[in-house]
């Protein structure tokens, strides 16, 4: 009798481990108001509004993002040959 009851009782713990642990995941991995608005630009890594960004899009699925300051440095390694 008191083995059920150790085995139940594990159990019960188990189960609630195993869903603080999935809140705890769900919460960390639903992004905020703020990260929905933002981006990270593909070069540079800083995160920043939407709008400031141009985005291209690679084949079916693939965002990229990139910032005014790094289409400019690329602009500048291109230099002005044709
Ligand atoms: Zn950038």
């Amino acid at each position: 009798m008191i083995v059920t009851v150790l085995a139940v009782s594990f159990l019960c713990l188990v189960g609630f481990v195993a869903y603080i642990g999935y809140k705890t995941v769900i919460r960390s991995a639903s992004p905020t108001k703020e990260e929905l608005a933002t981006e990270r630009c593909t070069i540079c890594r800083e995160r920043m509004a939407k709008e400031l960004l141009v985005e291209r899009q690679i084949g079916d699925y693939k965002l990229l993002y990139f910032c005014r300051t790094c289409i400019l440095g690329l602009n500048a390694d291109l230099g002005s040959n044709p």
